[in-house]
């Protein structure tokens, strides 16, 4: 009742309900298939890095809040587990095309919040668009095995329920993208999801909850809950929520891990990255250039799959470097919207603060003896000076002790790092503490076997940058990259999201004759 009291009538594109004192939107929460406003309480300033201004304000759950959330979703679940498969597949199937018609409002709500370019916020939308089309399959995905008379007159089959109330918990680096990569299963599979968004870029969420109202999901099955930790928390130890999936940085996903478990949920905590591309001297150099600017620059360096560091194997470290140098001399960096000059190659960072820290592994380096061939401090775009903008950067010559080469930078700033051959690229990439994505760059086949036999990385590509694995693989890494053992979506999704009953079932049989046995069943 106090949803539907508190419900907004009219909401702004972003779902923003209310304004505050300032006349600053605040963006409310998504329970039971409405608009939840906020009744004052915490809120946290929202963004547009290309400008510097604050756009909106956006809630904070409180207990109640939360409370509220979960139980709509615990109400919704019960209603959406009993939808016949065809029902819940008409409700994919009206969402996938409504995705499809109207994703550019969505990519106006990332650019608008998050920074990165259009087009790239449209790239983001596709692979999520992927996962919902995996999800639209999921009667194959969930179908369960019989065998019959598996002992004389007894068959033995398994079904797969969902799970109930699911958490999934995002980044700000792909407001769309990363919860597409868990709610489309999720739902599909019968369960009801809350999310909680990054309190970064909160719209996207919203939008995206209107979106699944609009298909013909029932209220409670869908909903979003803003917040920072307090919402985590409340999800992490809510004795109703009975999974939890995150993505984030390591030290939060590590926390997630070991709290969720200790509160007997079943739990997938995706890290952070430190991304090793190595280039073999046989490489196609100009290719191996192409690709490491645009896989280390591309959304200013904040996705867990950039490049963040390029080790070369001697002797074509010089040669490289030069190539990259002059790649980096032609990006163009710019409000991700576009302007009178069209869509630049790259947007701002999320917030001034990011900005700073990045700059300040930039210092680390210089401290410690690398060489800045690049350098991206202090860069600034004519008339959004006030942006978060950081220039692309480059640096040579980083020393493997230094925290700039061990820790992520989560920007647009590429490390080389020099080695002598291909065994000692390999070691240096093993004793990493991450294990997210890594790649390799050459024409050598039986060099390239030999790497993904023996490097310690959850994704590998072979001469493609980026390896994130298609909808119907599964997303995830190794070591500080991902706790727990399930990986994001294709058949790891499809476990993760369900749990299996085994049943052994007799019929009486006219032509048995039943009587007692205290033995164990013997194999007849
Ligand atoms: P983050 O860890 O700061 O935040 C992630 C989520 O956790 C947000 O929803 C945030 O509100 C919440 N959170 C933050 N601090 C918390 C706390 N103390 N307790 C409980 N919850 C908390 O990450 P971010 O800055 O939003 O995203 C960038 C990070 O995400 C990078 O490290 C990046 O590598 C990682 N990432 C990893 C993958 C992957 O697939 N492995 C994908 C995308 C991003």
């Amino acid at each position: 009742a106090a949803s539907t009291a508190r419900a907004a009538g009219g909401a702004d594109a972003r779902g923003a309900a209310i304004c505050d004192d300032a006349g600053v939107p605040v963006i409310g929460h998504w329970i039971d298939g409405a608009t939840y406003a906020p009744d004052g309480g915490r809120t946290s300033a929202v963004h547009n890095p290309a400008t510097g201004a604050v756009t909106a304000h956006v809630a904070l759950a409180d207990q109640t809040e939360i409370d509220a959330a979960i139980a709509s979703a615990e109400r919704g679940y019960r209603t959406w587990r009993d939808y016949s498969i065809a029902k819940r597949q008409a409700v994919l199937f009206a969402f996938r095309e409504l995705l499809e018609a109207r994703k550019g409002e969505l990519a106006d709500l990332i650019t608008a919040e998050h920074g990165k370019v259009r087009s790239d916020a449209l790239g983001e939308i596709a692979r999520g668009q992927e996962v919902v089309d995996l999800a639209c399959g999921f009667p194959s995905h969930l179908k369960g095995d019989y065998s019959e008379n598996a002992s004389s007159g007894v068959d033995v089959y398994s079904l797969r329920q969902p799970l109930g109330v699911v958490g999934v918990i995002s980044p700000f680096n792909f407001p769309a993208m990363v919860p597409m990569w868990f709610f489309p299963v999720a739902i599909a599979a019968g369960n009801a999801v809350v999310l909680k968004p990054s309190e970064k870029d909160p719209s996207a969420s919203l939008w995206l909850a209107r979106l699944w109202h609009e298909a013909g999901l029932p209220d409670g099955v869908f909903t979003v809950l803003q917040g920072d930790k307090t919402a985590v928390d409340g999800l992490l130890t809510s004795p109703d929520v009975q999974s939890i999936s995150f993505v984030g940085s390591t030290p939060i996903a590590q926390y997630i891990y070991e709290t969720a478990a200790k509160h007997g949920k079943r739990v997938q905590a995706l890290g952070g990255a430190k991304n090793h591309m190595l280039v073999l001297p046989d490489a196609d150099l100009d290719h191996a250039a192409d690709q490491a600017v645009s896989a280390g620059y591309g959304a200013a360096g904040e996705r867990c799959m950039a490049v963040s560091v390029v080790l070369a194997v001697e002797p074509v470290a010089d040669e490289l470097v030069a190539r990259i140098r002059d790649r980096i001399g032609r990006l163009r960096v710019g409000d991700g919207a576009g302007g009178p000059d069209g869509e630049p190659d790259m947007g701002p960072l999320i917030t001034g603060q990011h900005r700073e820290r990045v700059a300040g592994y930039v210092d680390i380096a210089e401290a410690d003896g690398a060489k800045i061939v690049v350098d991206g401090r202090g860069y600034t775009v004519e008339g959004r000076e006030d942006g978060f903008f950081f220039g692309p950067t480059l640096i040579d010559d980083v020393p493997t002790t230094s925290r700039a080469y061990t820790e992520e930078i989560f920007g647009p700033v590429l490390e080389v790092v020099r080695v002598e051959s291909f065994q000692d690229g390999v070691e240096l990439i093993n004793s990493g503490a991450f294990g997210n994505g890594t790649a390799i760059f050459t024409a050598d086949g039986g060099a390239a076997r030999r790497f993904q036999h023996e490097i310690e990385v959850g994704m590998i590509g072979i001469n493609v940058p980026i390896p994130v694995p298609v909808a119907y693989h599964s997303f995830g890494g190794w070591k500080s990259s991902l706790f727990g053992d399930a990986k994001a979506y294709g058949a790891h999704g499809f476990d993760f999201f369900t749990r299996e009953k085994a049943i052994t079932s007799r019929w009486p049989d006219p032509a048995t004759r039943s009587g007692v046995d205290l033995g164990f069943p013997q194999h007849d």
